[in-house]
C-alpha cells in the first residue's frame, strides 16, 4: 500500500535519503506511520515516568519491547502495531497520564538537530535490542533501562538542545557497550562460551526446520522439541553462529547452517522445502515460494503470516504446529554450498585464552595487523567492496569478523598464520563485545596506552540500527579511524559528519586496495 511517510533509519533508504511511499525493506506507509506513532506513545510512557520513583521495570521491559518492533526488517503487520500501541495508552492509563507527543519523524525542520535526534534513536533502537535479547535470558540492568527513558524523554521535548543531544549520543555508546556486555553475559552463562568448532553446510535427508534471526532461546526451546522427532535443525543468517555454544552442539539434530545471508532467504527458503522460523530482525516480503510454511515469531510480524506466541511464566514458546507441518514436508534441496564447511566460535573466551601468544607474534612482527571487518550485510552492490578489502589484505593480517557482513568473505581460503586462522568469525552482531573484549586485553598484553594505538582498524558495514550502537560505542571507547560504509547514513547532517570526521577520524569506505593500503599505515 503506497501513501505518505518519511523512514531513513536504514542504509536502503530510497536514494541514501529516504523511503516517502513505502520501504524498500517491504514496509507499508501504514505500518510505517504506525510505527512513528508507536514510538511518539512510548516516549509519551518515557516522559511519564522520568523523575518518578518506585516505578517497576514492566514498563521498561514493555518500552525494549516495543521499540524492537520498530527495527528495519522486523515487524510489517499494522495488527500487530496497533496492539502495542494500545498497550500503550494502557500504560499511560495505568500512570494516570494524558502526555501526548507529535508522530512525525519530520516534526523538527532544523536539518542539524533532527540529524542529532535521529542519530540518538537510532542507537537506541540498537541498546533496546541488545537489552531485548538479553531481557529474553533473563538478564537486565536499571542503567540501560534508566537511559532509554532518558533519551525517549530528551527526544519527546522539542527544546532539548544541540549539546544535551550531543552528550546523549556520547553516552549511547556508553550504554551500547554495557547492553552488548549484559547480552554476553547472558549468552556465555546459558549456553557456555562458544567454542571453536565447524559448521556443516550440508543439507541432510531428514525433513528440516530452518530457524532465521538471532534469538538464541527460540533455538533452544526448538531443539528440545524436536528431539527423537526424525527432524533436523538449521540455522539461516544471522543465527549461524548459534552452532558454535557448547548448549547446542549436544544436539545431534542440529544439522548445520542452510543458506546465506538474511537477504538471500526467498531463495534460500525456497528451496529448503520444510517450515522456516524468523525470530528477530531479518525478515523479508514472504513469497509464494514457501508462504504457508513461514512463521513469525517474537517481535517479527507479517500480514497474512502465522506467528508463535510469546511464552507464557515457565513455559516454553509452542512449537507443535511447526514440528508437525515440518513432519509431512520434504528434506531441504543441497545448494550449491553444500560442500562449505565454516570454522566459528571465536568468541572472547577463546581468543583471549591465547592473547599473550597473540601478542607475542605482533611484537615479532608475525601478525602484522588485525582488521576488524564487522556488521550487517544487505543487498547494496557497493557491498561488494567487503569481498574485495578480505582479499586485498596482506597476509600477515588477521580479519575478525562479527554480524552478517560475513557472508561476503567467509567462504574464502586466507590460509593461517602460525596456526591462527586469518578469518575469525566471533558472532552475531549482537556478540560484538567480544570484539571490545579482546581489544582490551591486547591492549592490556601489549602494554599500550589508549585503544587507539593498537594495531587493529575497524571497518563497519551497516544496515540497520545495531551496528549504529556498536559504532558509538568504538567511539565512545576512544577507537579512532573506524571506517563506516557502503554509505554514510542518511540521518547524517554536515554538521554530524564534520564532528564525526574531525574529532572520531570517522572515514567513508573508498576502494577496497585504498583503504587496505591506508589501515596497514596505521590509518
Ligand atoms: S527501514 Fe530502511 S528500507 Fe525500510 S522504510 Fe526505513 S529506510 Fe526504507
Amino acid at each position: 500500500m503506497e501513501g505518505s511517510m518519511f523512514c531513513y533509519q536504514c542504509q536502503e533508504a530510497f536514494g541514501n535519503k529516504g523511503c516517502t511511499t513505502s520501504g524498500r525493506c517491504g514496509e507499508t506507509s501504514e505500518t510505517a506511520n504506525l510505527q512513528d506513532r508507536l514510538i511518539a506513545e512510548l516516549k509519551a510512557v518515557a516522559l511519564t515516568l522520568e523523575g518518578r520513583t518506585n516505578v517497576t521495570r514492566e514498563f521498561s521491559r514493555f518500552i525494549v519491547r516495543a521499540m524492537s518492533a520498530t527495527l528495519t526488517d522486523t515487524n510489517f503487520n499494522p495488527d500487530r502495531i496497533y496492539s502495542l500501541i494500545d498497550e500503550a495508552k494502557r500504560a499511560l492509563r495505568t500512570l494516570d497520564s494524558d502526555i501526548q507527543v507529535d508522530p512525525s519523524v519530520l516534526s523538527c525542520e532544523d536539518i542539524e538537530e533532527r540529524s542529532y535526534r535521529d542519530l540518538l534513536m537510532c542507537g537506541l533502537k540498537g541498546v533496546c535490542s541488545f537489552a531485548f535479547h538479553a531481557l529474553a535470558l533473563g538478564y537486565e540492568d536499571n542503567a540501560i533501562y534508566n537511559f532509554i527513558i532518558k533519551v525517549l524523554s530528551a527526544t519527546a521535548k522539542p527544546d532539548t538542545t544541540h549539546e544535551r543531544l550531543a552528550l546523549l549520543i556520547v553516552e549511547c555508546g556508553r550504554i551500547a557497550s554495557i547492553a552488548m556486555a549484559l547480552l554476553d553475559e547472558a549468552n556465555t552463562e546459558t549456553y557456555g562460551s562458544p567454542a571453536i568448532c565447524h559448521v556443516s553446510w550440508k543439507a541432510g535427508q531428514n525433513p528440516g526446520i530452518l530457524m532465521s534471526g538471532q534469538d538464541l532461546k527460540d533455538l533452544e526451546e526448538l531443539l528440545i522439541q524436536t528431539e527423537h522427532a526424525d527432524i533436523d535443525v538449521y540455522t539461516h543468517g544471522d543465527m549461524l553462529p548459534a552452532n558454535t555454544y557448547p548448549a547446542f552442539r549436544r544436539f545431534p539434530h542440529l544439522k548445520g547452517n542452510y543458506g546465506g545471508s538474511w537477504w538471500t532467504q526467498a531463495q534460500d527458503f525456497a528451496s529448503f522445502n520444510g517450515p522456516v522460523i524468523v525470530n528477530s530482525n531479518c525478515i523479508t516480503p514472504v513469497q509464494d515460494a514457501y508462504r504457508g510454511r513461514i512463521f513469525t515469531t517474537g517481535m517479527v510480524g507479517c500480514k497474512g503470516t502465522p506467528h508463535i506466541t510469546h511464552r507464557h511464566i515457565g513455559m516454553q514458546k509452542d512449537f507443535s504446529e511447526v514440528i508437525r507441518l515440518a513432519k509431512t514436508l520434504p528434506s531441504p534441496t543441497p545448494l550449491d554450498t553444500d560442500s562449505v564447511v565454516l570454522t566459528g566460535g571465536f568468541g572472547h573466551h577463546q581468543v583471549c585464552s591465547v592473547i599473550s601468544q597473540i601478542a607475542h607474534y605482533i611484537e615479532n612482527g608475525t601478525i602484522r595487523r588485525f582488521i576488524v571487518i564487522a556488521g550487517e550485510d544487505g543487498r547494496d552492490e557497493r557491498r561488494e567492496y567487503y569481498t574485495e578489502l578480505a582479499k586485498a589484505l596482506p597476509p600477515d593480517t588477521v580479519i575478525l569478523t562479527a554480524g552478517g557482513v560475513k557472508y561476503r568473505f567467509l567462504d574464502l581460503d586466507l590460509g593461517k598464520i602460525t596456526g591462527i586462522p586469518r578469518i575469525m568469525d566471533i558472532g552475531q552482531i549482537n556478540d560484538a563485545y567480544s570484539i571490545i573484549r579482546i581489544a582490551l586485553e591486547l591492549q592490556n598484553a601489549l602494554g599500550i596506552r589508549t585503544l587507539d594505538k593498537l594495531p587493529v582498524s575497524f571497518v563497519l558495514s551497516w544496515y540497520e540500527q545495531k551496528t549504529i550502537a556498536v559504532f558509538l560505542s568504538l567511539l565512545t571507547l576512544g577507537f579512532k579511524n573506524v571506517r563506516l560504509g557502503p554509505t554514510f547514513p542518511a540521518f547524517f547532517s554536515p554538521g554530524i559528519v564534520d564532528v564525526l570526521t574531525n574529532d572520531y577520524g570517522v572515514k567513508p569506505i573508498t576502494t577496497a586496495a585504498a583503504d587496505a593500503a591506508d589501515m596497514m599505515a596505521g590509518n
